[in-house]
């Protein structure tokens, strides 16, 4: 089961069509599970989210073994700096653990015709898709077409698909065989 949290007010449209795409991208169950307050410890003082403090200290939902939460944050997250900086932050996964968490902060901007709000719900789909593909294992993918391709590289597309490739689709359905099992 895939839960979906949000810390900020999402458009419930919006929701149900992510509840949609992820039911349909990983075969499992998906619901939204309601909004969480924004843990006051993930607050920088630059109005960014600590996205490591954030997954720590957020408010639980009730799981399930092998269930994936995935928490939808509206401000920017921040990642701690590596080498070569810090790296510019989609989301971020307890790798192959339980939670996730996403910003709708770098989507383009929704706006109100038709075709910008698919733009918007495609890019959210993909980075949703991206952040639970870290849950179940899989590690980031060269086919820039795929969800799992990095959400920073300069070869993503600037309306990027939100589908799997078929290697990270028939590995993630291997993961989540194994966890019902
Ligand atoms: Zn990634
Ligand atoms: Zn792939």
């Amino acid at each position: 089961m895939i839960r979906v949290v949000t810390l900020d007010t999402v458009d419930p449209t919006d929701m149900a069509a992510l509840i949609r795409t992820l039911y349909q991208a990983f075969g499992l169950g998906t619901e939204f599970a309601g909004e969480k307050p924004v843990p006051s410890e993930a607050e920088g003082k630059d109005g960014r989210l600590d996205a490591i403090t954030l997954l720590r200290e957020v408010e639980p939902v009730r799981t399930f073994a092998d269930d994936k939460v995935l928490y939808i944050a509206g401000a920017p997250l921040s990642l701690p700096p590596g080498p070569l900086g810090e790296p510019p932050c989609w989301g971020f996964a307890d790798y192959g653990k339980e939670r996730a968490v996403i910003t709708t902060a770098k989507l383009p901007a929704r706006g109100v015709s038709e075709a910008s709000i698919e733009t918007y719900r495609r890019r959210l789909a993909r980075e949703a898709i991206h952040a639970i593909g870290h849950l179940w294992d899989l590690h980031h993918c060269v086919d820039a077409r795929c969800a799992m391709h990095p959400s920073w590289s300069q070869s993503l597309a600037a309306n990027p698909d939100s589908d799997l490739c078929t290697f990270c689709r028939e590995k993630s359905e291997r993961k989540i065989r194994l966890a019902k099992t």
